[in-house]
């Protein structure tokens, strides 16, 4: 009895997991024991778009490396300040795309739902990081336009929760809206984009698994990992717990410089994804968002990663290789 009562105490909650989130950068540098130097910029860059780490992620860094790549993708650097004038706000068009409060329409069949501003982590080369949260709703009940326009448009097929992290909502909004997109028949597929079982894996919990096992739609979980040092330990686990409960499962990696922009890197990727059931489904090329221009790759060298990847892997593990152009009916293949 006493053991039971030992092991519920000690069940990791989701909630407590993202509130204990490093959001100081001083603190994130004096963890991973990295140059004092690293301060004073990392302050500024915080400004415009602060950190947020949580504790799982800071667990697969090496300590002492400023150049970890998992550490790359999150401490604000100056170049940040640096951003040439192609570098900007909404480089991909959300906002000539956004239909309704909320609600993003760029391609056939689609409909994508901005469900909340927050995430588990930020990561510095977010398309996103300048999106303008505060115009979208907050509560379930201001989203009803975009779920009517769904609903009055039998074209659609598929619902995209994006964000922000869609599963940094709670269970019980997250059931909500699960219920509103069941009485719209001809959706069938909910997809969800999300993070979180990279960075907060506590979140894949069995009312999780409930709420996406339990609806009319089919469920299609979008992961974002970029680096296979992102795939251990307890992120392994919440990908396991997916698998198991049946979930269709992708990736989308964005391609960055210093973090996953050599042949290896992008090879072990893949084949530590597959090992975890989980199909890469997208290379992105960085989407020029201003503060973010010490991460692009070019496209030529994009291109050769890819032709390289080809001759090593199997076609199913050779991600597609996008970009988002403005105005385009689809993502735009690059290779
Ligand atoms: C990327 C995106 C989608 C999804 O595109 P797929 O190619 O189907 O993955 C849908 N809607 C919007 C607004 C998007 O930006
Ligand atoms: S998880 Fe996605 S939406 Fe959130 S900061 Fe990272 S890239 Fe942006």
């Amino acid at each position: 009895m006493q053991h039971t009562e030992f092991a519920v105490l000690r069940q990791p909650n989701w909630r407590d997991s993202f509130a204990w989130a490093i959001r100081n950068s001083d603190e994130l540098i004096d963890r991973l024991q990295l140059p004092e130097s690293l301060k004073g910029p990392a302050r500024l860059a915080a400004e415009t778009f602060p950190l947020v780490v949580p504790e799982s992620f800071l667990a697969r860094m090496k300590t002492g490396d400023p150049s970890d790549p998992l550490l790359r993708q999150v401490l604000p650097i100056s170049h940040e300040l640096e951003s040439p004038a192609t570098y900007q706000i909404d480089p991909v068009g959300d906002q000539a795309a956004r239909v309704l409060p909320g609600l993003l329409q760029k391609y056939e069949g689609r409909a994508l739902l901005i469900t909340t501003g927050a995430c588990a982590v930020h990561c510095r080369y977010c398309f996103r990081r300048h999106y303008p949260y505060q115009d979208d709703p907050k509560g379930l009940e201001e989203l009803e336009p975009a779920f009517a326009q769904i609903e009055a448009d039998r074209t659609i097929r598929e619902v995209i929760l994006s964000g922000g992290d869609p599963l940094t909502r709670t269970d019980s909004w997250l059931s909500r809206l699960g219920e509103r997109i069941n009485r719209i028949p001809h959706v069938e597929v909910v997809r969800i984009h999300t993070r979180l079982p990279i960075v907060l894996p506590d979140r894949v919990d069995p009312s999780l698994i409930a709420w996406m096992t339990e609806s009319r739609w089919k469920p299609v979980v979008v992961l974002h990992a970029n680096h296979p040092n992102e795939l251990v330990d307890d992120c392994a686990d919440a990908i396991g717990r997916l698998r198991e409960a049946g979930m269709v499962l992708l990736n989308q990696a964005v391609l960055l410089r210093g973090v996953n922009d050599d042949v290896e890197t992008l090879e072990q990727l893949s084949r530590r994804l597959i090992q975890l059931g989980v199909l890469p489904y997208y290379l992105h090329q960085l989407d020029r968002v201003r503060g973010a221009a010490h991460f692009e790759v070019s496209l030529d060298q994009g291109r050769r990663l890819i032709e390289e990847l080809r001759k090593r892997l199997p076609g199913y593990l050779v991600p597609r290789f996008v970009q988002e152009i403005e105005g385009e009916p689809s993502k735009t293949p690059l290779a």
